[in-house]
């Protein structure tokens, strides 16, 4: 996980077009797919959209993007007979890349949420998120009920988020759906620019996806991470509504990749247990 942390540090938006080595030979394995009839964003390219901020699913190591969701989508294009091609782009811009084409999927630690559903289709989920509470050491807040008793109490208090992700869509939302309030949270480009708001004094807390909050508080000194569980959600795949051939064919190679234990391998070795 050493890796991972160093990595933080060189996080970037920057928009990045980075060839993930995929597989170009054509799988002779029984859920091969492609054959040729695939509308994709490139011929013989399984083009996957991702956000490499987000360790330890996406993240750079040197200019490559690793982590849980390139593996499985190497794993998903051998299984099609397709090469891998990883985009990096803003979290905010996955969704219309895929309903656009430029991208025939996204992995991105990305919810499953009604919202998006209407723009795009989900696979099965593949993996569970919580969203976590980064606090500073020594912090008041010890528990998502410690900001009800704030908001109830009308005290000022303000959360950090990283802007179009489900931590900023429910905290943001009123109080009566769970939320804090719109008045607040604050969303920032990115996961690491609301740490480092933390860090400053800015924010009271960060509320963001458990996995990047871990190695969050291992590379940043003086935070903490609460145990205590806000949401917790689904991670799936998002796929264009207009393209049931590519639905069938990356639902068909995830099932078996969730049948035979892949996917778990792969959690397995980004995500130690505690
Ligand atoms: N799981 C969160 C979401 O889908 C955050 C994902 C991310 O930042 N990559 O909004």
């Amino acid at each position: 996980m050493k890796k991972i942390f160093a990595m933080i540090l060189a996080l970037t938006m920057s928009f990045a077009l980075v060839s993930c080595g995929g597989n170009s030979a054509t799988s002779s394995g029984a859920g091969s797919a492609d054959d040729g009839t695939l509308k994709l964003a490139e011929p013989g390219v399984l083009t996957m959209g991702t956000n490499a901020t987000f360790p330890p699913y996406e993240f750079y190591e040197g200019d490559k993007i690793v982590g849980i969701d390139t593996d499985l989508s190497a794993a998903i294009a051998e299984k099609l007979g397709l090469e891998l091609k990883v985009v990096d782009m803003e979290f905010g811009a996955l969704i219309g890349a895929v309903q656009s084409g430029k991208i025939d999927m996204c992995l991105a630690g990305m919810t499953v949420d009604p919202e998006r559903a209407k723009n795009v289709d989900f696979s099965d989920s593949y993996a569970t998120g919580i969203q976590a509470v980064i606090v500073a050491e020594g912090s008041d807040i010890t528990s998502v009920d410690d900001l009800n008793a704030k908001l109830e109490a009308g005290e000022d208090f303000l959360i950090g988020t990283q802007e179009s992700t489900t931590g900023y869509i429910y905290s943001s939302s009123a109080p009566e759906d769970g939320g804090f309030g719109e008045e607040h949270v604050i969303a920032f480009s990115a996961g690491a620019a609301a740490v480092q708001a933390l860090q400053q004094g800015k924010v009271d807390c960060v509320i963001i996806d458990i996995e990047p909050a871990k190695a969050f508080v291992e590379a940043n000194e003086g935070l903490k991470l609460l145990d205590t569980e806000y949401v917790s959600e689904d991670y799936a795949i998002a796929l264009p509504k207009d393209n049931a051939a590519l639905q069938d064919a990356v639902n068909n190679a995830l099932a078996e990749l969730i049948e035979d234990g892949t996917v778990q391998k792969i959690l397995d070795q980004y995500i130690k247990a505690d």
